[in-house]
C-alpha cells in the first residue's frame, strides 16, 4: 500500500460512556478499570492497514462534561469521521449521543462519516428484559435533564437497572439504535472496550469508507 492517508477523527459522547477506554483498546489494545477522566481533549494517532490503502487516524478524544461542549467545535470542523459513543446500560447517553449527531449534521463538514457506538456490552449478563429494562428505569430520562455539571458522579449509579440478583440490564435497546442510525445514515457498532469486543471494527468500517484523493 502506498504511503498513509491521514483521517482527522473525534471521540464524542457523554462522560464515562468509554470515549478514552475506546480509543485506548484502538490504540494500545489496553484497558483501565479506572480511567480517570480526560480534561479539555486527548490527542493520538493509529494506524489501520487495509487491503489497498493505509488510513493513519489522527484522533481527538473529547471531553465530554458540559463545561467542555463549547470547545467540540474546534475538534469536528475539520474532522472527516466522528464516533458518536453512549453506554448501553444508560439511556440519557443514547439521547447525549442523538444531540450530538444532529449538532454534527448541522456544523460539521457535510461529508463527515459518523459511528454510533453502544458502548459497555460486557455489563449486559442477561438479554432478556430489554423492554422493562427502559420502562422500569425512570432515573435515566430525568438525569439526562438536569446532570449537565456533573454526569460523571451518576454514571455509575445510574448503571444499575438491574435486578435484585445484581444483573445489569439494557437501556438502550440494539434495534432501536440500529435504527435511529439507518435512518441518520450513521455506521452502528456495539462494543466494550474491556474485553475489545467490536473495537476494532468501528475504526476499520470507518476506513473502508474513507477515501483519499
Ligand atoms: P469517557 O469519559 O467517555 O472517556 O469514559 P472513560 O473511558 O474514562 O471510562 C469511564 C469509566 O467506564 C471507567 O471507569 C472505565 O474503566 C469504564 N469503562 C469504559 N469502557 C468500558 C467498557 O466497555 N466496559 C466496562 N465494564 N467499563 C468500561
Ligand atoms: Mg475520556
Amino acid at each position: 500500500p502506498a504511503k498513509p492517508f491521514q483521517t482527522k477523527l473525534v471521540l464524542l459522547g457523554e462522560a464515562a460512556v468509554g470515549k478514552s477506554s475506546v480509543v485506548l483498546r484502538f490504540v494500545s489494545n489496553e484497558f483501565a478499570e479506572n480511567k480517570e477522566p480526560t480534561i479539555g481533549a486527548a490527542f493520538l494517532t493509529q494506524k489501520c492497514r487495509l487491503e489497498d490503502k493505509v488510513i493513519k487516524f489522527e484522533i481527538w478524544d473529547t471531553a465530554g462534561q458540559e463545561r467542555f461542549h463549547s470547545l467540540a467545535p474546534m475538534y469536528y470542523r475539520n474532522a472527516q469521521a466522528s464516533a458518536v459513543i453512549y453506554d448501553v446500560t444508560k439511556a440519557s447517553s443514547f439521547e447525549k449521543a442523538k444531540s450530538w449527531v444532529k449538532e454534527l449534521q448541522r456544523q460539521a463538514n457535510p461529508n463527515i462519516i459518523i459511528a454510533l457506538v453502544g458502548n459497555k456490552i460486557d455489563l449486559l449478563t442477561s438479554e432478556a428484559g430489554v423492554e422493562s429494562a427502559s420502562e422500569s428505569n425512570p432515573a435515566s430520562s430525568e438525569d439526562a435533564e438536569e446532570d449537565d455539571e456533573d454526569d460523571e458522579g451518576t454514571a455509575t449509579a445510574t448503571t444499575g437497572a438491574a435486578g435484585a440478583s445484581g444483573e445489569t440490564l439494557r437501556a438502550v435497546a440494539k434495534e432501536e439504535a440500529k435504527a435511529y442510525a439507518e435512518e441518520n445514515e450513521l455506521l452502528f457498532f456495539e462494543t466494550s472496550a474491556k474485553t475489545g469486543d467490536g473495537v476494532i471494527e468501528v475504526f476499520t468500517e470507518i476506513a473502508k469508507k474513507i477515501n483519499p484523493q
